[in-house]
């Protein structure tokens, strides 16, 4: 049988099965909220154009208005300062949305200590435990943050203080991006950075040195806890917008059971 045959029969008999980590997308999708000085994201909306009526007897359909960052979405190089120039999210190479993945669970950590750190020393012994990083794969970082993506308050989590989310030191966010050999990272939370990431040094060091090292970014991801450490793969697929910095995607796992 072929590889692609193997794969068919796979999915039909459930020996391999799709987990959705996709966010669905609605008004109530949380988004980034960023100091009242700087531009803000949208929320998704829908705006009707017909629904079987007068505007269009026998069809639905919606525009919609969205951030290229609101919701489940892939970060593109030129996203960032540090990446300017480089790839736009219309032009990352089709063979990067489909690609290995390991997924480190820190929700523990996390669940005690919202502004929880990942340090390279937890991968290092991560990889010990499991196996080295995937070569052109993902680093999923899984911190139970998806448990509150059902409130913008919640999944924000700000005080006076500013937001309080889990994400990695600048040490780390510079060896992954610099010396490890993943193509990008993803996250539960609505940033790869942490809450407290704009007070950092440098400041927002995942998307700094990410897109300055022409990786990416996948945030808002649900359902990590059912995604093993090793062996998934992930489909990932922004819309390609022309010029875009990012864009929502459907991003699923192909999982072994
Ligand atoms: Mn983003």
């Amino acid at each position: 049988m072929s590889v692609l045959s193997s794969l068919v029969s796979a999915l039909g008999d459930g020996s391999i099965e799709v987990v959705d980590l996709t966010s669905p997308l609605s008004a109530e999708t949380p988004v980034i909220q960023l100091p009242p000085e700087f531009g803000q994201t949208a929320h998704f909306a829908l705006e009707e154009i017909s629904r079987y009526d007068d505007r269009g007897p026998a069809w639905y359909w919606n525009n919609f208005r969205s951030g290229e960052h609101t919701g489940t979405h892939f970060d593109a190089p030129n996203h960032w300062v540090t990446g300017q120039g480089k790839a736009d999210i219309a032009s990352v190479p089709a063979g990067h949305l489909i690609a290995p993945v390991v997924v480190l669970d820190f929700s523990a950590q996390a669940g005690e200590d919202a502004d929880f750190l990942l340090e390279v020393d937890h991968i290092k012994a991560w990889e010990s435990e499991h196996q080295a990083l995937p070569a052109g794969g993902w680093l999923f970082y899984r911190t139970g943050w998806d448990a509150r993506s059902s409130s913008q308050e919640e999944y924000v989590n700000a005080d006076e203080s500013g937001p309080h989310t889990p994400g990695m030191s600048a040490e780390c966010a510079r060896w992954v991006a610099e010396e490890a050999p993943v193509i990008g990272v993803g996250v539960e939370t609505v940033g790869t950075d942490a809450g407290a990431a704009h007070s950092f040094e440098p400041a927002f060091p995942c998307h700094s040195y990410l897109m300055g090292n022409d990786k990416y970014g996948l945030t808002q991801l649900q359902n990590l806890a059912q995604v093993p450490p090793t062996g998934a793969v992930v489909i990932a697929g922004p819309l390609p917008i022309v010029t875009g910095s990012g864009a929502p995607a459907r991003v699923l796992a192909l999982v072994e059971r």
